[in-house]
């Protein structure tokens, strides 16, 4: 008998699409009661008030339980669980150094796992290298990039939960008014944050809020290669520090080393830099600098940077290099960097040679390397392709993870 099907029946099974949940832990204030209002979970005049006490559990106090907020009743709580989450990404993996220095490897969903760093005695008391990205589109030719290309832009959950694990680490709840191990955040990790500003500055936002976790936007540096268009608005959305991995004082050599130079010149960039908002000398623009052997080591090359430095308040970060494998590139002998620092030094600028960190686990700039970029290749490039390709302004880049190397008088 031979099967026909009618084609004119409607199926009477309706799929219904089950809206995620929204993790608490990426929604600014104003987010957070727009989210609440906007899911019916909460009246819109009782929003704000039910936001702030929803804030203080969260990021004062850090739970990732609704059944702790105990000044919540049990029905809205029972409604908050329906919409929201505060789950806290996977820890896949930490290592803890002889120096102190923390390395934690965070799944934030499969296959897009970032590594953060906790260093201590760096700023205040101890600061927090965070990514922006998983991977990173431009193509700085010292960094370590091996395998690593942009997978995709970190969401504002995703950049506050690195900070959220290393204080669930650091057992940092509820946020100590005094003697803090974690008191800054440095944007040195994986990726451009200037090329991921919104979910940047919201993470920001969050991170610096009074109530929660209370980091000062000026204990918060955000290190960029220097897109220039983008840096008026990180002064006036975040209001906080900003690096500039500078690595050369001409064109010539800069276009090599940070290929982004090519469309942002030296000339633009110092223009930029000089027009940073709220720069001044208690606010100083830090100026990485990467000492390469033969490159850009030079008694002429340090006379040029203070030359170009001029008027700027700036502090400047010598980083040795950090060898990888296949890397083109040798760190410059240490008496090379100390001549370097001493001419920077004679001419009044505070030059700190960076000294590396959490060596042993491998978590010093251009030694970290994720799962995420081994599986990275078939799977997740595919899933993220898409996004990717919008993201993508200078074709892919290799990766690897550059955490910068620190030292405690670096950040104030
Ligand atoms: N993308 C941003 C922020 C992350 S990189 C930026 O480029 O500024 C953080 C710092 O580590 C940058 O100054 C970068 O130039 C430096 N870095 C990258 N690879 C390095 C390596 N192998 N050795 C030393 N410093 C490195
Ligand atoms: Fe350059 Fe590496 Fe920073 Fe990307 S993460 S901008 S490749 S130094």
């Amino acid at each position: 008998m031979a099967h026909t099907l009618d084609l004119s029946v409607k199926s009477s099974v309706v799929t219904q699409a089950v809206a995620p949940l929204v993790n608490i832990t990426g929604l600014t204030r104003a987010g957070l009661i727009e989210a609440l209002t906007e899911s019916g979970v909460v009246e819109p005049r009782k929003a704000k008030m039910r936001a702030t006490q929803i804030w203080r559990w969260v990021h004062h106090y850090g739970f990732t339980d609704f059944d702790l907020m105990t000044d919540i009743a049990k029905d809205q709580r029972a409604l908050l669980k329906e919409k929201f989450s505060l789950a806290r990404p996977e820890i896949v993996e930490r290592q803890i150094s002889q120096d102190g220095t923390r390395k934690y490897l965070i799944r934030m969903a499969p296959g897009i796992e970032v590594e953060s760093v906790y260093i201590p005695s760096v700023g205040r008391a101890g600061a927090l290298c965070v990514s922006s990205q998983v991977g990173c589109t431009l193509n700085c030719s010292f960094c370590h990039t091996g395998t690593q290309k942009l997978v995709r832009n970190l969401t504002t959950a995703e950049i506050v939960a690195q900070v959220q694990v290393a204080r669930d680490d650091l057992g940092e709840w509820p946020s100590p008014k005094e003697d803090r191990q974690l008191s800054n955040i440095v944007f040195m990790g994986m990726g451009e944050p200037l090329y991921n500003l919104d979910q940047v500055a919201d993470a920001i936002d969050i991170i610096s809020d009074g109530e929660g976790i209370a980091i000062s936007r000026r204990r918060i540096t955000v290190s960029t290669s220097g897109v220039v268009p983008e840096l008026e608005a990180l002064g006036n959305r975040t209001q906080a520090m900003l690096a500039i991995s500078l690595h050369a004082t001409n064109d010539e050599l800069r276009d090599v080393l940070v290929p982004l130079n090519k469309k942002y010149p030296i000339e633009q960039l110092m223009a930029g830099i000089r027009a940073y908002p709220g720069l001044s000398n208690a606010r100083r623009v830090t100026f990485e600098y990467v000492m390469l052997k033969g490159v850009n080591d030079t008694p002429a090359e340090a006379r040029a940077l203070i030359r170009l430095l001029k008027g700027i308040p700036a502090k400047i970060n010598l980083i040795p290099f950090n060898p990888w494998p296949g890397s083109d590139y040798l760190c410059s002998d240490w008496r090379t960097i100390e001549a370097f620092a001493a001419i920077l030094n004679k001419a009044g600028y505070a030059s700190p040679i960076r000294t590396p960190r959490g060596r042993d686990i491998l978590a010093a700039c251009g030694q970290l390397k994720s799962e995420s970029e081994k599986k990275r290749a078939s799977v997740v490039r595919r899933e993220q392709r898409d996004e990717a390709a919008s993201n993508r302004d200078t074709g892919a880049a290799e990766g690897g993870l550059p955490f910068a190397y620190l030292t405690g008088d670096m950040l104030d």
